[in-house]
């Protein structure tokens, strides 16, 4: 058990005259705040409280490594050398401010997206679509503006939004069904849903979180600006190096709140007293919890009614160069299919292996298959862009994030009716327990920005009330 510091001693003493001896004596370990989830926001929240120095913490992890979203994988080359490639989160955007302070800090480095060569599309668009996507883009960006940030329900035309799909509204604008496919494959990149299933309102929010569609779209100065060369996940093995002792691996399955204090349980048994908990983890994971007393119904509804992702495939495969810039290609290409969504160069060092980094087209026929079948049919469309060539692959990974457990595949947008209804239920407190994760940020939601800045929120505010405890304490 850790040294009981003065809050806590305090709490053990409530604990202990309002819990019966034998509940009381069920209780393996103590501490100020619980942190459930080690993924950037959990772990962001915890170099909050470790920085701070005044609370005692501890970060419970469900799985056994910490980083989420991040993770690193390996590829081994026929020589066998090992290369790094991003299972899940891998770009660094150029306004990812937060992102990039802590890379800075945790002495990680980053290095710019390779796109030089020709990208392969569909060929040029005709100018009267280019015209009106560009119009299309213009429109987007002019209402996600008008929204309130952080609080979109607040707009004027909020319920309206809301209560159409991103395609209901063009329809109603009456944009081609060309431009409705651009958009469709433009939000499917980064929201991983078609716009048949998502708010407007939602699709705004986004916007207005992340800056501009252009910002969710570009690669150098945009979201996909840079990847991190010790791969993402890196940043939180840095923190877990420096949070050591403090990080246990079990899952929470109950939360007592009993106002002055709360009960945290675990897989294993644990009983864990303290002050507050954080949950850091997408909303809809939060059913696995059991809530004593539950959830008020606003906060509820949110979580039940929270959408879960369709997750995605993302693949990696290395060769023994990056044959494709022989030929002048970028490695980059928008062409979907039935069995890829887009392509990206995944090299790291240049004039070593090559990487083809594959979004694989996620659908039940794809998942279907076994993983090697899964691997012919995407080299077989690689060799189809890239040359026969990509047959010669090396070695290959895939992650299917709708099977990782205690993940909820990559993103969870929401559908119509939702946002509106919802509000900011989740960001705010419920008594002592507080709610982070990329969904609950204001800015960059659904990134690693969203993430880690939804943790320093939440850990502010529980450094607030603790020192609110504590001095009310002495008064
Ligand atoms: C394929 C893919 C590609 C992506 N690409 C990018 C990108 O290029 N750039 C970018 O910025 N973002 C990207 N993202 C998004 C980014 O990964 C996330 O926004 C971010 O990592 C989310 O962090 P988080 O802490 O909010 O949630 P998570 O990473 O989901 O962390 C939640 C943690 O809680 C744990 N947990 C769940 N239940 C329990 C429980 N009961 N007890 C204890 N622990 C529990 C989970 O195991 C997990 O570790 C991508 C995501 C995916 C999947």
């Amino acid at each position: 058990m850790e040294k009981v510091s003065g809050p806590q001693r305090n709490v053990t003493t409530l604990a202990k005259q309002q819990l019966a001896h034998a509940a009381f004596n069920k209780i393996t370990d103590m501490t100020d705040v619980v942190i459930v989830g080690a993924g950037l926001s959990g772990l962001a929240a915890a170099k909050q409280l470790f920085d701070d120095k005044h609370y005692q913490f501890k970060l419970l992890e469900a799985k056994n490594r910490v980083g989420g979203r991040t993770v690193n994988q390996q590829l081994t080359a026929n020589n066998g050398q090992r290369h790094t490639v991003d299972g899940g989160a891998q770009w660094v955007g150029a306004t990812h401010i937060h992102l990039q302070s802590l890379l800075k800090e945790l002495g990680l480095s980053t290095f710019i997206t390779p796109q030089e060569g020709e990208t392969i599309t569909q060929g040029e668009q005709p100018p009267q679509l280019q015209q009106e996507l560009n119009t299309l883009r213009a429109e987007l960006n002019r209402l996600a503006s008008s929204l309130p940030l952080g609080s979109p329900w607040l707009a004027v035309e909020a319920h309206n939004w809301d209560n159409q799909t991103v395609q209901d509204w063009m329809l109603s604008q009456n944009y081609s069904t060309d431009a409705v496919q651009e958009l469709d494959y433009s939000v499917q990149s980064f929201l991983a849903a078609p716009i048949t299933e998502i708010s407007f309102l939602y699709l705004l929010h986004y916007i207005r979180s992340a800056g501009s569609i252009e910002q969710l779209e570009i690669l150098s100065g945009g979201a996909q600006d840079s990847l991190i060369v010790e791969g993402a996940q890196s940043i939180s093995l840095a923190l877990q190096k420096q949070l050591e002792s403090h990080i246990q691996f079990d899952a929470v399955t109950k939360v007592e709140d009993h106002g002055e204090f709360c009960l945290v349980e675990c897989q294993s048994g644990q009983l864990i007293l303290c002050q507050s908990v954080i949950f850091a983890m997408t909303p809809t994971l939060l059913k696995n919890i059991d809530f004593s007393p539950a959830l008020p119904p606003e906060k509820n509804s949110a979580v039940e009614q929270w959408n879960t992702s369709h997750g995605s495939i993302k693949a990696h495969v290395l060769y023994s160069r990056p044959f494709w810039r022989e030929q002048g290609l970028s490695g980059i290409s928008f062409i979907p299919n039935e069995v890829l969504a887009s392509t990206f160069d995944g090299t790291r060092e240049s004039g070593e292996a090559g990487v083809l980094t594959v979004f694989v087209n996620s659908s039940d026929a794809m998942r279907a298959l076994s993983l090697s079948a899964r691997r012919d049919r995407i080299l077989r469309v690689l060799s189809e862009l890239f040359g026969e060539q990509a047959f010669e692959a090396q070695d290959y990974v895939e992650t299917d994030w709708q099977q990782v457990p205690y993940q909820s595949g990559c993103e969870s947008p929401l559908h119509i009716g939702k946002l509106t209804k919802f509000k900011d239920s989740l960001q705010k407190p419920h008594g002592s327990i507080y709610f982070c994760g990329t969904e609950l940020a204001t800015i960059w939601t659904g990134y690693m920005e969203g993430a880690i800045t939804s943790g320093y929120r939440a850990a502010a505010e529980v450094i607030t009330a603790l020192n609110q405890k504590a001095l009310a304490e002495f008064n």
